[in-house]
């Protein structure tokens, strides 16, 4: 992938373009079978992760210097919304649980060693890691997680559990958030938790799979850790800090989420747009009824908006600017829409919207998934009520 320039306005660079056919060409290669066995049946969706790797398309976001394409988060977003669109459902989760929760994390928080280390693997698509983050007493508040990483002086022993963590029996790698200081002894709740390298196949690491019940790449694990010993040189970034520094790692995922969703919703609109010019009934195709074209107009040009939301995130990341609130915004905007596009697709499929030949019920109960995770909306709409418009917090 040349780093050609990219577009500072509304209308996309060369840069973009070339993203954009790239991954349109990549998608061309992988039909709805192929998905339907990578989502359904757990079959590895190898051949189409390193054509992504060969691409460039895993090391978007990471520096030069460490293999990357150095072209940040918005060449991220602009692959996974195309890829999705044309139809490799589930890339959007893929690139959240390897490039975001392992590269990005990396680059931005990483020791030097760490970087050199693992950063050249996973651009090259040699690498998967994933992320376990989510305990089944915090939930969404990560203020109360529980699972401890008591130091010892040259290390660290964890003990507790985490719930709903996508892709580990794959994963070499773990992204794992602790606490290092109990809650009681610290000064304010977001502090004394720490960000550590795991390795899901060590001694003291229990993961068993979850049935989700989402079509989707990535298997579910909760796992438990049991007195598990953790040398000093897996601490990622500063002791205590971690759920700082997971900011830039998160809002990444947001948006990434969220051009995912975007790219779902276009996805599903193309499809019922093309059964609605075949479908005849009343001795019409459907797509001559104002009550078939005026939803798809509408869901269209929402998703489109939640694109803009999108690009502004990513520009704020990109910028070292305070991308919160637009990535907030993005993902709310852009699940929400994702999901109603995906709902109407199904509902302009009738019966066959529902039958899984057609593919558009994955793409629904997908683009349900997004308005949980990652970040259900309600949260975004907390933090844009509490950072945005300065209410009161509720909870
Ligand atoms: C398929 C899948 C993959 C996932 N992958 C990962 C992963 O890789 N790593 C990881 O760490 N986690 C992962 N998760 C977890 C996911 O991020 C959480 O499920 C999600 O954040 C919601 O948390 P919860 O399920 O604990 O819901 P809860 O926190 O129990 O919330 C339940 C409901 O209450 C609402 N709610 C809670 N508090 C408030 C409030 N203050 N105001 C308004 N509404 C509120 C929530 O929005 C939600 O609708 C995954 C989940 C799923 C389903």
């Amino acid at each position: 992938m040349a780093t050609t320039e990219q577009s500072s306005g509304f209308g996309e660079g060369p840069a973009e373009e070339m993203i954009r056919r790239t991954a349109r060409e990549i998608a061309a290669e992988y039909d709805d079978e192929y998905w339907r066995e990578v989502n359904h049946e757990g079959t590895e969706p190898d051949a189409f992760w390193q054509d992504c790797a060969d691409a460039g398309f895993l090391g978007a976001a990471v520096p030069e210097e460490y293999g990357g394409e150095g072209m940040g988060i918005g060449a991220m977003t602009t692959i996974v919304e195309t890829l999705e669109e044309h139809g490799c459902m589930g890339a959007g989760m893929l690139f959240v649980v390897t490039p975001v929760f392992g590269s990005i994390t990396l680059a931005r928080n990483g020791t030097d060693a760490q970087r050199e280390q693992y950063l050249e693997p996973l651009v090259k698509g040699d690498m998967k890691f994933c992320m376990a983050l989510t305990e089944p007493g915090a939930g969404q508040n990560t203020r109360n997680l529980a699972t401890d990483a008591e130091p010892t002086g040259d290390g660290y022993v964890v003990n507790g559990a985490k719930q709903w963590i996508s892709g580990v029996g794959r994963a070499d790698k773990m992204l794992l958030i602790a606490r290092t200081t109990p809650l009681e002894a610290v000064e304010r709740p977001t502090g004394g938790i720490s960000l550590f390298l795991a390795d899901p196949a060590d001694d003291g690491v229990e993961c068993r799979p979850l049935d989700t019940g989402v079509p989707a790449p990535e298997t579910q694990y909760e796992i438990s850790f049991d007195d598990y010993e953790l040398d000093a040189s897996a601490l990622i970034g500063e002791e205590g800090q971690g759920l700082y520094q997971m900011f830039d790692t998160i809002n990444p995922e947001r948006l990434v989420g969220a051009a995912s969703a975007v790219g779902a919703g276009k996805c599903a609109l193309r499809r019922a747009a093309d059964y609605a010019r075949e479908r005849e009934v009343f001795d019409a195709p459907i797509a001559t009824h104002q009550a078939i074209q005026h939803p798809l107009a509408d869901h269209y040009s929402k998703l489109e908006a939640a694109e803009m939301l999108v690009k502004k995130g990513a520009w704020a990341v990109d910028n070292d600017g305070d991308a919160g609130a637009a990535a907030n915004m993005a993902k709310l905007r852009a699940s929400e829409a994702g999901y109603d596009a995906c709902d109407f697709a199904v509902q302009v499929h009738g019966g066959n919207g529902l039958a899984t030949d057609y593919f558009v019920v994955d793409l629904w109960k997908g683009a349900r998934l997004g308005r949980i995770a990652p970040g259900s909306s309600e949260m975004m709409r907390n933090y844009i009520a509490e950072r945005v418009l300065d209410l009161p917090r509720s909870y």
